[in-house]
């Protein structure tokens, strides 16, 4: 048992893991199961298996560097998800062009402009 564990370390050295993009695939790949197996249609079957082996592959891969950089992008999609949902009733969540911040201004101020934070970019926005 402990020799198995101790293989599996040795064996992931170098290796991307498991992260949160890669639980995501294997979540949407769940999904994509179910809807095969309730609706019996093959293509789900197809695309629910092509996604494990894909976040398989995200998994054991040596190119950290590149799969960090889509990890970092998929984390910083959910939180802006994530930001818009917690303030969709009082602000209009947006992302900035130029930077990419997470910007957010407050509902009902009509056309208004805007300067990002970060790279002080002005941005009219109608709120
Ligand atoms: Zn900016």
């Amino acid at each position: 048992m402990k020799n198995w564990r101790y293989k599996l370390e040795r064996f992931m050295i170098g290796r991307n893991g498991a992260d949160q993009l890669s639980q995501a695939i294997v979540m949407f790949g769940m999904v994509l199961y179910v809807v095969y197996f309730i609706s019996g249609e093959q293509f789900f079957n197809i695309c629910s298996t092509a996604a494990l082996f894909y976040a398989l592959f995200r998994v054991f891969s040596k190119n950290v560097a590149a799969r960090s950089k889509e990890n970092a992008v998929y984390m910083r999609y959910i939180q802006f998800v994530k930001t818009k949902w917690e303030y969709r009733k009082t602000h209009k969540v947006f992302l900035c062009k130029k930077c990419g911040k997470i910007v957010r201004v407050p509902k009902g101020k009509g056309r208004i402009e805007v300067t990002c934070p970060v790279c002080r970019t002005s941005i009219i926005i109608k709120s």
